[in-house]
C-alpha cells in the first residue's frame, strides 16, 4: 500500500494501491488472488490469457507534432487521432478508477545520461510481478523520489467495442502518446506489450539523440571484451548470451552509447519450450522463486514439461538477471569488439557461421532475415522466411536507415568484426537436415569470440558469397560450408538459389538509399 493518491496516478478514485510490492507480497497476492499455481522449483506459473504473445497488429501512435514528422508510418507504426485517444484514454482511466491496482515502478536503460522512469499502473499482481522482473529494479531509497517520465495504463480486461467505427484493427489497443508520455493498453494481458512497449519508446528517444539502440543480447569476456548478439525472435539471443563463461549484460535489448553498450533491462525473458537443463544449466537454474513461469504446463505435484505446448509453443520464464549468476552487475561495459547476426535458417542454406564484410554487415544487418517453420498439422513443412530491419523492425518508430546508419558509422569508426550463425538447419532444410545443436553454435561463437575463427582457412558459398571457416574446434567440419553437408547438392543450389531471390526481392526496398554506397552488391547475386 503506498501514498499514492488517485489525483497522482490520474485517476479518478481508486480502491486499494498496491506499490512497489516486494516479490515476497506479490507472491501472496498472486496466491490470494488465485492468479497462477507453484511449481515443484517454487516458481510461480501464470497463464497470461487469451494472448500468449504480442498483438503487432494493435499497436498504433498518437499522429501529432512533433513526434509524426520522425516515424516511419506504415504497416508496423500505425496512426490514430489524437481525439480516439483521448476517447480510449477516458475508457481507461474510467475502467481502471476504483478498481485495486498495483502499480509498479522500474527504469528503463541502465546508462543515468538517458535513463527513463517509468510507472506501470496494472489490474493483476503477476503483471506487476513480470514488469519488476524485466525493468531495473529502484534501490529502496529512491522509491519515495520516484517521478516518472512515462506511464503505462493496462486495462487488460476493457476492450474497445468502438474499434470498427474508429478504424481500428480488433478490440486490442496498445497506443503510444508520445508527446504526454503515456501508453495505454486494453484487451490483452500479455505482459510482453509492456516489456516491448517500453523498448519501442527507447528505440524512438535514444537515436534522436545519437544514441544506437539495438535488439540485440550482451555479453563480455573476462578479457572485457563485449559480444553483441542480434536476431529475431527464437534465434538465440537468450540461449547464446547466457554463457557460464561470460558475464552477461543482457539477453535482449541494449544501447550503445560513446561510452559503450548498457543494458536497458534488468531481467531475462527466455524461451522454455523443450527447455533442458544439460543445454542450458544457466537458464534452468534461473527458474526458481521470484522468476515467473509464463503458459507451461505442470502436473498435480507442480512438475513442468518443459516439452508440453499444448497452450502456446511461446511458453517463457521472467527471471531478475540477478538469477543469472554471472551477471555484469552495472547492466553496462565497454564498446563491443565482435557483432553476431543470429539467424535460425530452417531451409538449412547458410553456413553455421561465416565472417562478414563491412559492406556484408550493412546488408545483413538491413536484411534482418530468419525463416521458421511452418505449422506442420496439414503436413506443411515449407520454412516461411521473416526479414525484419535491424533485427527488430516491428520494434523501430524511425526509419531502419536510421539505426543502420548508425550501426555502420560505429562499427567503422571502432574496427568492430562482424559474424553471421546459422542457429537453424544444417545437412538439408526442416524436414530432411537437423538443427544445429546449442553446443555445435556455441563452437562457432567460441572461435569468433577468442578469435581462433581466424586461424582457419576460408572458402566462399556459392550464392550468398559467404566467407565460412573450412575448420573450426568442436564443430564437425563436414556441416560447415552448407552445400557439402547437404547429401543432395542439386537439391542445395536450387534452395540456396530460391532464398537468394527472396533476400534480394527483399532489399529492393533499400536499393535507393542514398548514403553512396549499393549495398544490393554485399547480398547474394543470382
Ligand atoms: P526472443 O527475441 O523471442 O526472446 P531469442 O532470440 O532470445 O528470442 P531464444 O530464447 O534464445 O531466442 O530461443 C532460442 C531457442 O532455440 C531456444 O528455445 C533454444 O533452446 C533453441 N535452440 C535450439 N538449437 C539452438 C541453437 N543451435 N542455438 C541457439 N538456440 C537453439
Ligand atoms: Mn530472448
Amino acid at each position: 500500500m503506498s501514498g499514492l493518491s488517485a489525483e497522482n496516478l490520474g485517476l479518478k478514485s481508486v480502491a486499494k494501491v498496491y506499490h512497489n510490492l516486494s516479490y515476497d507480497e506479490l507472491f501472496q497476492h498472486e496466491n490470494a488472488n488465485k492468479e497462477g499455481s507453484v511449481a515443484d522449483s517454487g516458481t510461480m506459473m501464470v497463464d497470461t490469457g487469451t494472448f500468449t504473445g504480442r498483438s503487432p497488429k494493435d499497436k498504433y501512435f498518437v499522429e501529432q507534432s512533433p513526434s509524426q514528422e520522425h516515424i516511419a508510418w506504415g504497416k508496423i507504426n500505425k496512426p490514430v487521432s489524437a481525439e480516439i485517444f483521448d476517447e480510449l484514454y477516458d475508457d481507461v482511466i474510467d475502467y481502471l478508477s476504483g478498481k485495486d491496482l498495483y502499480v509498479t515502478d522500474g527504469y528503463a536503460g541502465a546508462s543515468a545520461d538517458t535513463q527513463k522512469s517509468v510507472r506501470f499502473i496494472t489490474e493483476f499482481a503477476w503483471q506487476s510481478h513480470f514488469v519488476k522482473n524485466m525493468f531495473i529494479r529502484p534501490e529502496t531509497s529512491d522509491l519515495p523520489d520516484f517521478a516518472p517520465d512515462f506511464r503505462v495504463y493496462n486495462a487488460s480486461n476493457l476492450s474497445n467495442e468502438k474499434w470498427e467505427k474508429h478504424g481500428l484493427n480488433s478490440e486490442v489497443f496498445v497506443i503510444f502518446n508520445i508527446e504526454k508520455n503515456i501508453a495505454i493498453i486494453g484487451g490483452t494481458w500479455y505482459g510482453g506489450e509492456m516489456k516491448k512497449g517500453i523498448f519501442t519508446m527507447m528505440n524512438y528517444w535514444l537515436p534522436l539523440n545519437g544514441i544506437l539502440s539495438m535488439h540485440c543480447s550482451a555479453n563480455v569476456g573476462k578479457d572485457g571484451e563485449v559480444a553483441l548478439f542480434f536476431g529475431l525472435s527464437g534465434t538465440g539471443k537468450t540461449t547464446l548470451s547466457t554463457d557460464a563463461e561470460r558475464e552477461l549484460i543482457g539477453d535482449d535489448e541494449h544501447g550503445w552509447d560513446d561510452s559503450g553498450v548498457f543494458n536497458f533491462e534488468g531481467g531475462c525473458y527466455a524461451k522454455t519450450i523443450d527447455l533442458a537443463q544439460e543445454s542450458e544449466p544457466e537458464i534452468y537454474g534461473a527458474i526458481k522463486r521470484d522468476a515467473l513461469l509464463e503458459n507451461v504446463v505442470a502436473n498435480a505435484e507442480g512438475v513442468v514439461d518443459y516439452t508440453d505446448k499444448s497452450k502456446t509453443e511461446n511458453t517463457r520464464v521472467s527471471y531478475p538477471i540477478e538469477h543469472i549468476d554471472n551477471h555484469r552487475k552495472s547492466l553496462q561495459a565497454g564498446l563491443p569488439k565482435n557483432i553476431i547476426f543470429l539467424s535460425c535458417d530452417a531451409f538449412g542454406v547458410l553456413p553455421p557461421v561465416s565472417k562478414l564484410s563491412k559492406e556484408q554487415a550493412m546488408y545483413y544487418f538491413l536484411s534482418g532475415y530468419t525463416a521458421k517453420v511452418a505449422g506442420t498439422e496439414r503436413g506443411i513443412t515449407e520454412p516461411v522466411t521473416a526479414f525484419s530491419a535491424c533485427f527488430g523492425e516491428a520494434f523501430l518508430p524511425l526509419h531502419p536507415t536510421v539505426y543502420a546508419e548508425l550501426l555502420g558509422k560505429k562499427m567503422q569508426e571502432h574496427g568492430v568484426n562482424a559474424y553471421l550463425v546459422n542457429t537453424g538447419w544444417v545437412g538439408g532444410g526442416y524436414g530432411v537436415g537437423k538443427r544445429m545443436s546449442i553446443k555445435g553454435t556455441r563452437a562457432c561463437i567460441n572461435g569468433i569470440l577468442d578469435g581462433s575463427i581466424n586461424d582457419s582457412e576460408f572458402e566462399v558459398v556459392p550464392f550468398f558469397q559467404l566467407s565460412t571457416p573450412k575448420t573450426l574446434a568442436g564443430v564437425d567440419s563436414e556441416l560447415l560450408n552448407p552445400r557439402n553437408a547437404w547429401a543432395d547438392k542439386d537439391s542445395y543450389d536450387a534452395t540456396a538459389e530460391k532464398l537468394a531471390a527472396m533476400f534480394i526481392e527483399n532489399f529492393k526496398k533499400y536499393t535507393d538509399s542514398n548514403d553512396g554506397f549499393d549495398y544490393t552488391q554485399a547480398g547474394p547475386q543470382l
